[in-house]
């Protein structure tokens, strides 16, 4: 059952007086010298703590290596960490000289300090008062299976501020993206109480608590060295935390969007939309969504916050039935790529991917033939669609929404005739397709993979059949040209590129997402850079 749990930051006023979100970046080295180094990397990346993870070098001796790795001017402050085997960590051995060696940190002038919850009354009793004044001390809980209730959640931030922390940290396992929103809470809730916490939740699903919590006010968050140096399941980069996601700009005001899919790793619309929100001083974030479950998504994250929505693959069709509204061509396409949420909390759905591809068509054939400016270049044309999937209902529906005549031509021969029935035109299959020839000047559209990396030298359609269109659009746009567009333009045909519906689909979110014009060459010159 979904808990609909609608997150909101704390009010402005709480929130203007609170210090900015840290980014910490952990320094995992086995040896002292190259920890120090990691710690002088971290600066030079932009970071503002360095997390020194003492339970990772290999042979420590803290009198020895301490001094290394906390020798003054340090180039970062310094969060010193020992963490036990029992707590995830890579320390075996017994509390004390662990307690030890974090006293030894301290002297040596650590600014924070993190020790465990369950051992935490025990390193407290020992300091016995003598903690320095300019050192923090983070008391921490580890759950490596889930995320509790908000409500044990809460009881866990009571217990660790009973202990007397300066810093309350929790991090928790996400088992699904709802998971964070109950994060998201118990942050609000400290920020309310004016409590420090430290609040994350690991793994792929936890991923935006990583990222949101300058939103909901946490203390710091963790950003590794780089790609493959991180220090907890899915932990991004310090770089992407302060480059891409524009973390020093995220505040309690700061709209949240993002690209709902499943996978979502490998999306470039993060890279995309973020740079396009900043070039437009738009004060919003885009993250990706690893979600699971649309619904109980949309019922968590329904705060007006959550703006809007970038929808892929297998969420398209149902996103259909989530949205309270939906353009029409889109529900009849069966699929919706863009949500956004109207000022009365109602979810509109479209489908830019139509309007990306049609328009790019349309603006082909104009940019090489004298055309009627007042009716679609597409009017009264035959218009051959190969495929019959999503892109390739797109591509039918927009045509005949143009006026176009469509056919429908795909491997599986029944999927064609059920899309040709739906439109209203006929069904062939890809064979028919070779001796097709029934007028001049028709229209092709591929929509299947055929010619995509790595199988760059396949191609839909011979060259021969080629003659027979005035006009060739190409689904794929890696590569940008692909067999298929070199073969039509050697036959004289006008070549519209996938990558112009691409570009069109995302410059079509944008103006859904902001209400205003797409930065048009950024967003090109951001698309052509990264395909
Ligand atoms: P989809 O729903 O899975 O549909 C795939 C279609 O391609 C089906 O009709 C399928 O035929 C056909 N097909 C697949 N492999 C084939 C093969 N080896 N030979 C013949 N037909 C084959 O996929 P989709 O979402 O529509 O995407 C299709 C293509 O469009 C992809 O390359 C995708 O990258 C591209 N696309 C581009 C953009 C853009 O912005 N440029 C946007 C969306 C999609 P069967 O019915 O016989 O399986």
């Amino acid at each position: 059952m979904a808990t609909a749990i609608s997150v909101s930051p704390a009010p402005a006023a709480a929130a203007v007086a609170r210090p900015p979100t840290l980014v910490c970046v952990p320094a995992t080295a086995r040896a002292p010298r190259e920890m120090a180094a990691e710690l002088a990397a971290a600066a030079a990346l932009g970071a503002d703590v360095a997390e020194l993870r003492l339970d990772r070098l290999a042979g420590f001796a803290p009198r020895r290596d301490l001094p290394v790795i906390l020798a003054d001017p340090r180039p970062l402050p310094a969060l010193v960490t020992y963490r036990p085997k029992w707590e995830g960590g890579e320390y075996e051995g017994d509390d004390e000289p662990r307690f030890e060696a974090l006293m030894l940190a301290m002297e040596l002038g650590a600014e924070y300090v993190d020790i465990e919850l369950k051992v935490a009354d025990k390193f407290i009793g020992l300091l016995s008062g003598k903690k320095p004044d300019n050192c923090k001390l983070i008391v921490s809980s580890h759950n490596f299976e889930n995320t509790p209730s908000t409500e044990e959640l809460a009881n866990l931030v009571a217990q660790i501020q009973a202990t007397g922390a300066d810093i309350v940290k929790i991090v928790t396992t996400a088992t699904e993206i709802v998971d964070v929103a109950r994060m998201f809470q118990i942050l609000v809730q400290c920020q309310e109480k004016q409590v420090p916490i430290i609040g994350l939740v690991m793994n792929d699903r936890g991923l935006i608590s990583r990222i949101l919590c300058p939103k909901y006010g946490g203390y710091l968050t963790f950003g590794s060295l780089e790609k493959g140096r991180e220090s907890a399941p899915a932990q991004p980069t310090a770089a992407d935390l302060i480059n891409l996601y524009n973390i020093r700009q995220i505040g309690p005001d700061t709209k949240v969007f993002g690209i709902i899919g499943k996978p979502v790793g490998h999306s470039k619309s993060p890279i995309l939309h973020n740079e396009a929100f900043r070039s437009v001083g738009f004060n919003a974030v885009y993250v990706p969504f690893l979600v699971d479950d649309l619904a109980k998504f949309l019922n968590t994250y329904s705060s007006p916050d959550f703006v809007g929505f970038s929808c892929t693959i297998p969420h398209k069709e149902a996103a259909v039935r989530c949205c309270d509204e939906v353009d029409p061509i889109a529900r009849d396409i069966g699929a919706v790529n863009t949500m956004v949420r109207r000022p009365d909390g109602k979810l509109v759905g479209y489908n830019t991917d139509y309007v990306g591809a049609i328009s790019a068509i349309e603006d082909g054939i104009r940019a090489s033939q004298p055309t009627d400016p007042t009716t679609s270049p597409l009017a009264g044309r035959l218009f051959v669609v190969i495929g019959a999937g999503g892109a390739g209902k797109a591509l039918a529906y927009g045509a005949k929404e143009k006026g176009a005549r469509v056919v429908i031509a795909n491997r599986t021969f029944a999927r064609a005739q059920e899309l040709a029935n739906l439109i209203g035109g006929p069904a062939l299959t890809l064979a028919d397709l070779e001796n097709y020839h029934p007028e001049e000047g028709m229209i092709l559209a591929n929509t299947t993979a055929i010619g995509m990396h790595p199988n760059v030298n396949e191609t839909p359609l011979s060259k021969q059949a080629l003659t027979s269109y005035a006009v060739v659009f190409d689904a794929v746009y890696t590569p940008k040209e692909t067999r298929l567009l070199r073969e039509a333009a050697e036959c004289g045909a006008i070549v519209v590129s996938g990558l112009e519906m691409f570009i069109r689909q995302a410059m079509g979110q944008f103006e859904h997402f902001t209400g205003t014009p797409a930065p048009d060459r950024l967003m090109r010159d951001i698309v052509l850079a990264k395909t």
